[in-house]
């Protein structure tokens, strides 16, 4: 550090100079010297001590991010996301033709895009043929957001979120049925798979369920991918024309799997 001559200068408090300092990162800068109790404080590099405080407030917010998944997790009383799909990720996603590339393609962009994506709550279906790895790809995308990012995501089946709906009935349940619910609506990103599995008419139950989870997400403007069998067309049948009219405010991205089912081959 350069020793030079202190100026005074009349706004500071009394006892308190300022001098030129180098940091060896940033160059010169304007020193504040304090003296406190017979003691000299001399002010950090600005830019440094900017650098630091950034550090710490992403710090503050990756606890945070945690805090809130302990919670969605309380909640749920589950994992985000069930273990046996924690190894499904978009890099072993096996693709072998151009219409399997262009679907990782659009989960791919989903992931890097997730804060644009975010802004507008935009929603995705992926839909089409059973065995065609859509699971892998839904629950991909929460892994990749859950353990890449500080965003929080969960992956379920409707007749697990309807199971553990009905089991807060029981007098006994730690968990209500609003616990649940806040736990699917919360997270920044949920996936719900087997939309319409059953085939039948859902039941009100059913029906019901799927629009508060739907609709809460919605007026969160909280993005969801919902994952089905079913053809585009039998959507609004299998979940109420008015989830599927929530799921398309801000440009609904549908992603068809129309090829052949790879079950029973090797990586499905
Ligand atoms: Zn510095």
């Amino acid at each position: 550090m350069r020793s030079e001559p202190v100026q005074s200068t009349p706004e500071l408090p009394p006892g308190t100079r300022i001098q030129p300092a180098d940091c060896e990162t940033h160059g010169a800068y304007e020193q504040k010297v304090f003296a406190v109790l017979g003691r000299e404080l001399r002010s950090n590099c600005p830019e440094c001590s900017r650098i630091a405080r950034e550090k710490s407030e992403a710090a503050e917010q990756a606890n945070k991010a945690m805090e809130l998944r302990m919670a969605l997790a309380r909640k749920l009383g589950d994992a985000l996301i069930p273990k046996r799909f924690l190894t499904r990720t978009l890099d072993n996603y096996r693709v072998e033709h151009d219409q399997q590339r262009k679907a990782l393609k659009f989960c791919r962009h989903y992931v890097a895009t997730f804060e644009q994506i975010r802004e507008v709550g935009r929603c995705m279906v992926l839909i089409g043929k059973p065995g065609t790895g859509k699971t892998h790809l839904g629950a991909a995308m929460a892994n990749e957001l859950l353990h890449k990012t500080s965003r929080s995501a969960v992956y379920r089946t409707v007749g697990a979120v309807l199971q553990d709906i009905r089991g807060t009935y029981d007098r006994h349940s730690e968990r209500t049925e609003g616990d649940i619910l806040a736990s699917l609506i919360n997270p920044d990103l949920l996936v719900l798979d087997e939309i319409g599995v059953s085939k039948e008419q859902p039941s009100d139950f059913e029906l019901t369920t799927l629009f508060a989870i739907i609709n809460g997400r919605y007026e969160r403007e909280a993005p969801t991918v919902i994952i089905s069998n079913l053809e585009a067309n039998d959507l609004g049948r299998a979940m109420g024309d008015r989830c599927v009219d929530r799921l398309r405010e801000g440009g609904l991205i549908v992603v068809p799997f129309e090829w052949e089912s790879q079950r029973g081959k090797e990586g499905f």
